[in-house]
């Protein structure tokens, strides 16, 4: 195999109806996630945005050598006409997409019609559905592919039962783009579902300072069939 990245999982924040920042005069670990797990945002060099949605695309003003990785159309469906739909614009900030459009005029963007490579071994791909311009990365491991799959599947339960999480822009997208997530990984243990909680508990902890769970290790529960 010519490539075989690593691949950990940060728990920075988590959504209930009282958020922790709320209840603390200390900094949210949102802030230190990175840091405590060793990596400082200033040496990250490459910053992909699955797409622009508020709780995928804060803090990118945190990163001041870095190129962002966004697709063509998530840019168009963030700054067009779409967004004077109160429904549509819901999930996204227009701060961080204030801030996205400084960094294009900045030239710090490097933009995807598709399929793109990042470097050796690192691939997006765009998929569409729940965001216009939505796309899901994919990571040579010693463990074959694995496919980050952001948005494309919130919990394991939506690519499975093939059933839809309700923020969703096209149906017909999101149904196409969990054949491409399966096909990309080629194992249903390879691929990593945005937003589910089972994630933690299948992967091995990869740090005792702070919520982080290596990918590219095999889970200690399979979904094969
Ligand atoms: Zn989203
Ligand atoms: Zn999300």
């Amino acid at each position: 195999m010519g490539n075989a990245y690593e691949i950990y999982a940060l728990r920075y924040a988590t959504m209930s109806p009282r958020t922790p920042q709320m209840n603390f005069l200390q900094p949210d670990p949102h802030d230190t996630a990175l840091e405590r797990f060793g990596v400082k945002a200033v040496d990250i060099k490459d910053v992909i945005v699955t797409h622009l949605h508020y709780d995928h695309a804060g803090n990118l003003d945190r990163f001041p050598t870095a190129r962002f990785h966004l697709q063509d159309r998530e840019m168009a469906y963030a700054t067009g006409r779409c967004m004077c739909n109160g429904l549509l614009r819901h999930p996204f900030s227009v701060e961080h997409v204030t801030l996205m459009v400084r960094h294009v005029y900045g030239e710090r963007v490097s933009f995807y019609s598709g399929d793109g490579e990042i470097a050796p071994g690192v691939t997006v791909h765009r998929v569409g559905g729940h965001s216009d311009g939505l796309q899901v990365v994919r990571v040579e491991t010693t463990r074959g592919p694995v496919v980050l799959a952001s948005d494309a599947a919130h919990y394991y339960a939506n690519l499975q039962k093939r059933s839809p999480f309700p923020i969703v822009y096209n149906i017909g997208d999101m149904a196409q783009g969990w054949e491409i997530v399966e096909r990309l990984a080629g194992h249903p243990d390879r691929f990593i579902p945005g937003h589910d909680p089972i994630v933690a508990e299948i992967y091995p902890r990869a740090s005792d300072k702070v919520d982080a769970f290596a990918l590219h290790l095999a889970p200690s529960r399979s979904f094969a069939k």
